[in-house]
Parts: structure tokens; sequence; C-alpha cells
């Protein structure tokens, strides 16, 4: 009888040690995608994964070293958002697409930034990406939530873009000689969409190399 309590005893000791590193590695999968933003500052703020209730990623596939490119993009759909409830959801929606229709690991950026001007924490930096083929392991990929193909993204959004673009330079993810480009220069793709394209054509460390997807340099 004794014997029996306790084998039951260690059973459940078994379980309970076994649930309790389960739940260690869950949350240092959590900590890994959240907390590589070291980002104190008020002009930006940045929406967790989550907060916006992601789902786990399939798998973290990770590169080393400082990043020498940022690419632009849109979402085309869904369409912009202005509020953080409204830009969750488009970040739920671009999640189901990538993840379970796509078949991805997970989102295919690295962040989003919605209309509301807010940062929304996507694979994360050195996390290879699903946006651009042959820099997805070299990149951040940046998606301004909405369709900028007319219409010119909101002050909010292109500011937090710019910001959050030299945080990533201040916090030491991104090189200081980075270049920024937009989709459809590595990609047979109108995205980023011609208003925005322009837009971003006229920030600093854009590069107009390369010129289109058919360009066989990535340029460094
Ligand atoms: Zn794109």
């Amino acid at each position: 009888m004794e014997q029996e309590i306790i084998r039951k005893w260690n059973a459940l000791t078994i379980l309970l040690l076994a649930a309790s590193t389960l739940s260690v590695s869950a949350y240092a999968l959590q900590v890994t995608e959240t907390e590589d933003i070291k980002a104190n500052d008020t002009a930006i703020s940045i929406v967790t994964r989550n907060e916006w209730s992601a789902r786990d990623p399939k798998m973290v596939e990770r590169f080393t070293g400082t990043i020498p490119f940022v690419i632009i993009h849109h979402s085309y759909i869904p369409k912009a958002c202005y509020d953080e409830d409204g830009c969750s959801k488009a970040m739920r929606k671009m999640q189901d697409m990538h993840q379970l229709k796509n078949g991805w690991n997970d989102i295919g950026y690295s962040f989003a930034v919605g209309g509301d001007g807010r940062i929304y924490h996507g694979r994360g930096y050195n996390v290879i990406g699903a946006h651009s083929p042959r820099y997805n392991d070299k990149s951040i990929g940046i998606c301004l939530i909405g369709d900028w193909t007319i219409e010119k993204p909101p002050q909010a959004m292109l500011s937090a873009t710019k910001r959050f673009i030299e945080l990533s330079v201040e916090n030491g993810f991104l090189s200081p000689n980075y270049k920024l480009l937009g989709h459809r220069q590595v990609r047979n793709t109108e995205c980023p969409g011609q208003r925005l394209y322009e837009e971003i054509s006229s920030w600093s460390h854009f590069s107009n190399k390369p010129a289109g997807p058919d360009d066989p340099e990535i340029p460094y």
C-alpha cells in the first residue's frame, strides 16, 4: 500500500517537474520574442506579440550579425488601421494568412507599423523572415499596414517607422550603414505601393540599387 502511494507520488512529481520545465521554456521563447527591443523611448510604442495575441511561431530560425538592410512593405490587405484594436486584428489576420494559409513559420515580417503610430512586433530582429527572397536572412522587413498605392500613409505611421529604424541602429541591431529598399526592388511586385515608394525614396539610407528584382547583385 505504502509502496503504491510512493509510486503515485513519484509519478506526480515527475508530472509537475515536466509541467514546470515546459512552462519555463514557453516563457523563455516569449522573452526572446518580445524583449529583444531595448527601446526605452517615449516617442515610440511597441506592441508585443502577447498584446496583439499572436500565436507562437512554428519554428524560429535565426541569423547573426548587424543587419545590413531594411525592406519596406505595405500589407495591401488588410486595409489601414488606426487604433490598437484594429491593428492587432490586422496582425492576427496577416499571421493567419502567412502561417495557416501559406504554411510559413509565422507572420512573414519582422515588424509592422499601424496607422496609430505603434510598432507591432512580428518575427523580430535577427530572425529569418518570409518577406523578400534573398534578403530574408539579412534584413528587417517592416510592413506599413494598409494599401499605399495612391494614398500617402498617415504622418504618425511615417514618423514611427523612421524613429524605429533609428532606434534599431542605436540599439545595435541595424548597421549604421544600412541600406533602405522597397520590396519592389527585390521582387516582382508593386509593394510597397507607388505612393509609399515615392515617400521612402526621399529617406536617408534609401538605395536605388538594386534597381529591380532581376538585378542579381545584393549591394553591401
Ligand atoms: Zn512586400
